[in-house]
């Protein structure tokens, strides 16, 4: 495969809680060109979050590498791997991870205040996103004063808002209806492909994986299917949003951590502990 910007290698990732062991991604061997829409499917339980928490550096492997532009990502430091995801990544979730008491405009910043941008520029880019995404007189709403598809819209345009490489979307619909399901991957895809961004989506949704170059599906933490998608369901068109309801987050420190910006608190070193020690 000519320059793929993510190569994983012999992937595993055990979680240990006690005496028990669980096998969350057995052996993984996944190559991403730059530029693709590669949906991970999977159904719950399969693998799937493990697998871009470890793409993402957010976790560490129990054995196996994962090479982002051709440079092993297990070698940084935790320091240097949160810079590294403030520069190179984007996120968007299930649960939006919206800042409650920020409006959508800042919300949409806050990636651009980790990277130092000033506020002029900050306020030019973030009003340029939310254009894209349709929500140019919705900039000065607060989360709860809009609806779901509205603030997966926010959390679509601050995933992109500083052109990162990678954006990792795991079950960005699973709270919207149908149509606004349709009018979300529609506009993640279109961003992605106007920048030649590459998207990893999750999704337990084969209907979401239509919208992928490319369907790798998952099961029991191996690999079991990787086709490309010959037909992907076009990227055009726009329409209204609909509702949803959404838990209210009020600490910046977890949304800057749950978006990648920071870097993790150190809650699971318990269960990652270096290599399985009964196999
Ligand atoms: P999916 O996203 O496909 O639903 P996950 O990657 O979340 O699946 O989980 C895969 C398996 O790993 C599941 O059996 C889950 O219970 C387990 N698992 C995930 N995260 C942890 C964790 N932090 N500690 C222990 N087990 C976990
Ligand atoms: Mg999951």
């Amino acid at each position: 495969m000519a320059n793929p910007i993510i190569q994983v290698r012999g992937l595993r990732k055990v979680y240990r809680i006690g005496r028990e062991q669980v096998v969350a991604l057995d052996n993984i061997n996944l190559e991403i060109p730059a530029g693709e829409v590669c949906c991970i499917v999977g159904t719950s339980g399969s693998g799937k979050s493990t697998l871009l928490n470890q793409l993402a550096g957010l976790e560490k492997p129990t054995r196996g590498t994962v090479l982002i532009g051709g440079r092993s990502i297990s070698a940084l430091s935790e320091n240097e791997l949160a810079r590294f995801r403030q520069k190179n990544v984007g996120f968007v979730f299930q649960s939006y991870n919206l800042m409650a008491t920020m409006t959508a405009m800042e919300n949409v910043a806050m990636p651009l205040i980790f990277r130092g941008v000033g506020k002029m520029r900050r306020e030019r880019a973030s009003r340029r996103i939310l254009k894209e995404v349709g929500l140019l007189n919705r900039a000065r709403h607060k989360p709860s004063q809009m609806s779901g598809g509205q603030q997966q819209r926010v959390g679509i345009a601050r995933a992109f808002v500083a052109k990162p490489k990678i954006i990792f979307a795991d079950e960005p619909t699973g709270n919207l209806d149908t149509r606004t399901t349709i009018e979300v991957m529609r506009m993640m895809v279109r961003l992605c492909k106007e920048n030649n961004q590459t998207l990893i989506l999750v999704t337990h949704d084969t209907e979401i994986a239509q919208y992928a170059d490319r369907i790798v599906t998952i099961r029991d933490g191996n690999i079991i299917s990787d086709v490309p998608n010959e037909t992907p369901v076009a990227h055009l068109g726009e329409s209204e949003a609909d509702g949803a309801a959404q838990e209210e987050l009020e600490d910046v420190d977890a949304i800057a951590q749950a978006v990648g910006l920071m870097k993790p608190e150190n809650t699971e070193a318990a269960e990652t502990a270096e290599g399985e020690m009964d196999e």
